[in-house]
């Protein structure tokens, strides 16, 4: 059966693990991502070498930074504080064949070719972890280039993001800064995402109401989007929501109609992916697996 290894470099951990062509993952190994790119790659490798001693596999990378359009240079990933990184000298010890893309991509094409939405003109898929990540696909062809939905501009008084920039819509919704917006809203002292979803699990109110605006937020945005470029289906992953997404989704999806140009004919679905936080890795393993029609084999780096 044909596998690929998939990794996702996230800003907070690293996963790595095997990918069958049945889209089923096996031989999970997870941990923090280190913060010095060296290291990470280390340990990556080491990992990669655990699961596949024989180098039987291919690996799709998936990195939550921009990434050149060929793949090859990673420009900046802003929660890891990386910046201009030759990949293909980075990850010179891999000794296997590797495509590196950025994590809200591989999410799209995982959400495209994993999950059944290969006949879905136009997907777009939104990842929500410690950041907020964006991925396209038209057509079976993913875009490689930016989808940088996180970094949508929404107030230039706004926090500061991890971009450097103010007001983007990850310092809103992103797991990273919701502790501080609960804390702003609603007077809630909470000190991760986790802890604002065991409180709106609880029955706590005020912690209800934050998931409610997140939604609002994610939904008005995306609104902007859709109308934009008329996507028909919105897939949710990411860790914020795969365990809080059933206190945002319906008011995510409410708000999102609201805003539409002309909801009688604008038909876009919004669904929470059912890989969750694994979609980008899934995804970017699902690259080797089955390519988008846009990639060709310069894509692939060989590092053997
Ligand atoms: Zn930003």
């Amino acid at each position: 059966m044909k596998k690929a290894i998939g990794i996702d470099i996230g800003g907070t951990i690293t996963s790595v693990a095997i990918v069958d062509e049945n889209f089923e993952i096996s031989s999970n190994i997870d941990f923090p991502t280190p913060r010095n790119p060296e290291e990470a790659a280390g340990k990556i490798i080491e990992s990669v070498n655990r699961i596949d001693p024989e180098k039987s596999y291919p690996c799709g990378i998936a990195v939550c930074g921009l990434i050149s359009q060929d793949g090859r240079i990673l420009y900046s990933a802003p929660n890891l504080k990386w910046k201009n990184i030759e990949l293909e000298k980075l990850f010179s010890g891999l000794d296997r064949q590797f495509a590196a893309v950025n994590d809200g991509s591989s999410a799209a094409w995982g959400c495209y070719i994993a999950e059944g939405n290969s006949e879905t003109e136009n997907l777009l898929s939104i990842t929500m972890g410690t950041g907020v990540g964006g991925g396209i696909v038209l057509n079976g062809n993913l875009i490689f280039g930016a989808a940088e939905i996180g970094h949508i501009k929404m107030d230039p008084d706004g926090p500061v993001c991890g971009c450097g920039k103010k007001g983007c819509l990850e310092t809103y919704i992103g797991g990273i800064h919701i502790p501080a917006r609960a804390r702003e809203w609603e007077g809630l002292e909470v000190d991760t995402t986790q802890q604002l979803f065991e409180l709106a699990e609880a029955g706590n109110r005020k912690a209800v109401k934050c998931w409610e605006r997140i939604g609002f937020i994610a939904g008005y945005i995306l609104a902007g989007v859709v109308n934009l470029n008329g996507s028909h289906k919105i897939l949710l992953g990411g860790t914020v929501a795969s365990y809080a997404g059933v206190f945002f989704i319906d008011t995510l999806r409410k708000t999102l109609i609201e805003n539409l140009l002309a909801p009688e004919y604008q038909h876009c679905e919004i669904e929470i992916s059912k890989w969750k936080n694994d979609i980008s890795l899934l995804g970017a393993a699902a690259l080797l697996l089955k390519r988008p029609l846009n990639m060709d084999a310069n894509r692939i780096i060989d590092s053997r």
